[in-house]
């Protein structure tokens, strides 16, 4: 049942970035500890307690030298090991043996690498010129005290957690998590412990969504199955929609018993979209009812993971405060040709190999799921490109 007009991948994903981000959702923060940070979203700016590094610091083992000394030997008046207060100061004709870490002595302007010397007792042999600041990282070069180095809408990564760690932040503000409900709809769908009619099949949109969802810094929720009747369908919908996002399997196509749209439509939903020029996936819907964002996802399960990737994706990642959603979407030589019919932007599972080239990965249609789960990545097909030559770029969807 199309409500609105057809729109491009393009088009569809702006209307997700714009939807979400006109609705202006501030999400809660809560405190955690920095053991329990990793992939959470930053809540509040972190700025540099200090100078980083705080002094200048040496970048080498060797010398601490003055770098108008060179070429010469120069008298060794000491050594300052990583973690030792400075206390040495190096005048004119001397060198302090330095390790890589520690502070430059006052005096010395540059570090010459104790690769680059001759060691003779007392006297270090330096045949070579060094410009001032060599292998010395200035005061403040990484960072300036006061200096904003996080700030909120950005996800934890292992860097952001040890910029974290390097401030001495044990915890950390961050965003709630959003709540996704997860509805699965048929009546030829079992729960995963149950044993499968020849007419049945087990739900798997479910466990991939869940798992997609965790990925993107939801908790997933997900809701019983959901038979093809517009009432028992409409009930769950409507305990899906007090999450912070409602993702729905299968029933959005054009068939008799998708009733997904109609139970939407008592729930008053508001439709954006409700097909894309895009396969797997194209009856992908998206709306809002009763303030929740939701997507009907078409339930093939290649059209699942791919809508939820580059559409419910962008959309979880607004509401959990992140600021700019990601998509990774790259170009990779292919290794063998590839050509498909025109009209739609096609996500087909591929696998990216060692040697950076591209193989699309035979598979007979979105229901194959032991295709997907050889792939690692989705080829992405140009709606107006229909043959790729072996060794030509195409774009590769990372997820
Ligand atoms: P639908 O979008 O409801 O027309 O479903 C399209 C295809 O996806 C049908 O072959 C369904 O059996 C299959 N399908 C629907 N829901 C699920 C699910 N939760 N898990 C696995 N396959 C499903
Ligand atoms: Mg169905």
């Amino acid at each position: 049942m199309c409500l609105v007009a057809a729109l491009t991948f393009a088009e569809a994903r702006q209307c997700v970035l714009d939807r979400v981000r006109e609705a202006q959702i501030e999400p809660a923060i809560e405190t955690v500890r920095l053991a329990e940070a990793a992939g959470r979203v930053i809540a509040a700016p972190v700025a540099a307690d200090r100078d980083y590094p705080p002094r200048p610091r040496s970048m080498r083992d060797g010398f601490a030298v003055r770098a108008a000394d060179l070429p010469g030997t120069l008298h060794v008046i000491g050594e300052i090991r990583a973690g030792e207060a400075c206390t040495l100061e190096v005048a004119a004709g001397q060198a302090v043996e330095i390790m890589t870490g520690a502070s430059v002595p006052p005096g010395a302007d540059a570090v010459v690498m104790i690769e680059h010397v001759v060691v003779e007792g007392a006297k270090v042999i330096v045949d070579r010129t060094l410009d001032p600041g060599a292998n010395v990282n200035p005061q403040g070069c990484d960072a300036r005290c006061g200096e904003v180095l996080l700030s909120p809408g950005r996800r934890i990564g292992f860097s952001q957690t040890a910029l974290l760690a390097s401030h001495g932040a044990s915890s950390v503000d961050v965003y709630l998590r959003p709540r996704v409900a997860i509805v699965s709809t048929g009546d030829e769908i079992v729960e995963v412990g149950e044993t499968p009619l020849p007419h049945q099949i087990r739900n798997s949109n479910a466990w991939s969504l869940a798992h997609q969802v965790t990925r993107a810094g939801g908790e997933a929720d997900i809701l019983p199955i959901a038979r093809d009747q517009i009432d028992a369908t409409r009930e769950l919908l409507q305990d899906g929609l007090h999450a912070d996002l409602l993702l729905i399997s299968g029933g959005v196509s054009a068939g008799k018993y998708d009733v997904v749209e109609i139970a939407l439509k008592q729930l008053g939903a508001e439709m954006f979209f409700d097909r894309v020029l895009i396969q797997p996936g194209q009856p992908c819907v998206f709306g809002r009812a009763q303030g929740t964002f939701f997507f009907g996802l078409p339930g093939n399960p290649a059209s699942t993971m791919v809508c939820f990737e580059v559409f419910a994706r962008a959309a979880l990642e607004l509401i959990a405060g992140i600021a700019q959603p990601s998509l990774y979407i790259t170009s990779a030589p292919l290794a063998v040709p590839f050509r498909h019919k025109p009209g739609l932007t096609r996500f087909l599972p591929a696998a990216l190999n060692a040697d950076g080239t591209l193989t699309p990965i035979s598979w007979s249609g979105s229901g194959d799921i032991p295709s997907m789960a050889r792939s690692n990545c989705f080829l992405v097909a140009a709606p107006d490109q229909t043959e790729y030559q072996a060794g030509s770029l195409i774009q590769v969807l990372l997820p």
